[in-house]
C-alpha cells in the first residue's frame, strides 16, 4: 500500500488553457447548439467530452462546418488559412489561441520576412506545429526534438534561426539548440525559449517529485504534448513515469514496494482527474505538496469574444453602438472565475 503522494504545484491547467475553457463556455451559452471547434479546445478527453455533451462539434477541417456557425479556433492556434476560412464562413469566429503561441507565430513571420531559414523544433502532425508551420511554408524546417537536425542543410548557414513548440522537455530543446548553435554559429534564437512558463515550470515541478517519490503518475492525455513531456522528463530522472488519464489508467502492480508516489498534471488536465487520480492511489498516509514556483499569469478572453459581448450588451442596452462608459460589462468580472468552475457548470447543466 502507498504511505503518500506527492503532489506537484504548479501542475494542470495553464493561463492559455484557462482562457480558451473559459471562451468555449461563452460560446456555448450565448448561442444554440451545435457551435463548432476547428480542433480539440485543449488536447484533453475529459474537457472535450464535456464540451461535446454540450452541443460542441470538434472538427479537422473547416469544410465540416456549414456557412453562418459560430466557430471558435483552439488554444493550440491555427494556419493562416484556417483563420481566413473560418472569419469568411462563420457568422461569429473566436480565435483562442494562447498568446505565447501566436508570439512564436509572430516570430516565425519576422524571421521569414528577413530572408531566414528556420528551423522549428516540434512535433510532427501536432495542432500547434501545423499551424505554426504554415506561418511560413516556404522558410521553415520542422525538426522532431529526438532526431535532431540531421541533413538539415541551409542555403545560408549564417541566416539560420531556431525556433520551438511552447511545450517541447526542457532537456530536448537545449539538446537540439546546442546541436544547432554548433553548427550555425550565427544562429538567431529568441532570448528566452519559445517554451512557456507553464511548461517549464510543470518540468521543474516533476524533477521535484521525481527526486523524492517512487513512482511518478502524470494526469494528461496521450495527444497532449506537454503531458507527454512530463512523462519523458520524470523517467529521464531515473524514475518509473506513467501518463493516466485518470483513476481507471492507474495499474495497482505500479505500486509494488513503493512507498512513495508522486503525481502531476499536464497543461490541459482538469483538477477532478487528478482528484480521482488521487483517490486510486489511496495514500494511507495522505498527500504532500511539493512547490517550486507560484504563478499568478493570466490571459484575457479573446477580443472577438469581447467584442461580440460589448456589441451585445450595447444592443441590449439600447442599440447605442457601444456600452455606457463607466458601466462594467460580463467580462470584466472574467479573473473572477476559473475553467474548473466553467467545467462544473458545464456538467451540472447536462454537458
Ligand atoms: S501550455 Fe503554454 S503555450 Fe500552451 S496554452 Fe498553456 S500557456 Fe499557452
Amino acid at each position: 500500500m502507498v504511505d503518500t503522494v506527492l503532489l506537484a504545484e504548479p501542475r494542470g491547467f495553464c493561463a492559455g488553457v484557462e482562457m480558451a475553457i473559459k471562451a468555449l463556455t461563452w460560446m456555448v451559452g450565448l448561442f444554440e447548439p451545435p457551435v463548432y471547434c476547428y480542433h480539440e479546445i485543449v488536447h484533453n478527453a475529459a474537457v472535450v467530452g464535456i464540451f461535446r455533451r454540450a452541443g460542441v462539434v470538434f472538427v479537422d477541417s473547416m469544410t465540416e462546418v456549414p456557412a453562418g456557425a459560430a466557430v471558435m479556433l483552439s488554444a493550440h492556434g491555427s494556419s493562416p488559412e484556417v483563420a481566413l476560412a473560418a472569419a469568411n464562413t462563420s457568422a461569429v469566429m473566436i480565435d483562442a489561441v494562447c498568446p505565447l503561441v501566436t508570439k512564436v507565430h509572430h516570430e516565425v513571420k519576422r524571421r521569414a520576412d528577413e530572408g531566414y531559414e528556420v528551423i522549428y523544433v516540434g512535433h510532427v502532425g501536432h495542432d500547434e506545429a501545423v499551424g505554426t508551420v504554415a506561418v511560413a511554408p516556404h522558410a521553415v524546417t520542422l525538426v522532431d526534438p529526438a532526431a535532431g537536425l540531421g541533413d538539415f542543410t541551409p542555403a545560408d548557414p549564417s541566416r539560420v534561426a531556431l525556433l520551438a513548440q511552447t511545450t517541447l522537455g526542457v532537456f530536448e530543446w537545449q539538446s537540439v539548440l546546442a546541436e544547432a548553435s554548433s553548427r550555425f554559429p550565427e544562429l538567431w534564437t529568441a532570448r528566452r525559449s519559445d517554451l512557456c512558463y507553464a511548461t517549464t515550470n510543470r518540468q521543474r515541478a516533476v524533477t521535484a517529485l521525481a527526486e523524492q517519490a517512487d513512482v511518478v503518475l502524470v494526469v494528461g492525455s496521450e495527444n497532449s504534448s506537454n503531458t507527454q513531456a512530463l512523462v519523458r522528463v520524470a523517467r529521464s530522472c531515473g524514475v518509473p513515469a506513467h501518463r493516466v488519464e485518470g483513476p481507471e489508467s492507474v495499474d495497482p502492480a505500479w505500486f509494488a514496494g513503493a512507498r512513495v508516489v508522486g503525481v502531476t498534471a499536464g497543461a490541459s488536465a482538469p483538477d477532478a482527474s487528478v482528484r480521482a487520480v488521487i483517490a486510486a492511489v489511496a495514500p494511507r498516509h495522505g498527500v504532500r505538496t511539493v512547490q517550486v514556483t507560484e504563478e499568478g499569469e493570466y490571459f484575457p478572453p479573446p477580443p472577438q469574444l469581447r467584442g461580440f459581448i460589448e456589441a451585445l450588451q450595447a444592443a441590449v442596452e439600447g442599440g447605442v453602438g457601444c456600452r455606457t462608459p463607466g458601466r462594467p460589462g460580463p467580462l470584466d468580472e472574467d479573473r473572477a472565475w476559473d475553467a474548473t468552475r466553467a467545467l462544473d457548470l458545464l456538467a451540472s447543466m447536462g454537458g
